[in-house]
């Protein structure tokens, strides 16, 4: 016996999306910023468009997360809060 077995438990592991570039840290999405990040979201606004079946996102293919048309709806609707125009 040995204890190589904790020690794989405790392990960070790291999978990166070879099409994406997207991370995940022990199986939790995680935006390149640090912060943590939303699977159906990185479809939405990745995935979904760039990836193919290299792509390692769970989500790929789902719709309902975030979006740049849903994005850039909002900073419409922000902009006509705010009267500025472009
Ligand atoms: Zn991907």
């Amino acid at each position: 016996m040995t204890n190589d077995r904790e020690f794989s438990d405790l392990k960070l592991e790291r999978k990166e999306c070879p099409k994406c570039g997207a991370i995940w840290m022990n199986g939790n999405h995680t935006w390149a910023t640090g912060a943590k990040g939303n699977e159906r979201d990185l479809a939405g606004l990745v995935c979904n468009k760039l990836g193919d079946s290299r792509c390692i996102n769970p989500q790929r293919g789902f719709e309902g997360g975030d979006t740049w048309e849903k994005r850039l709806d909002d900073l419409s609707k922000m902009s006509d809060e705010k009267d500025v125009n472009f």
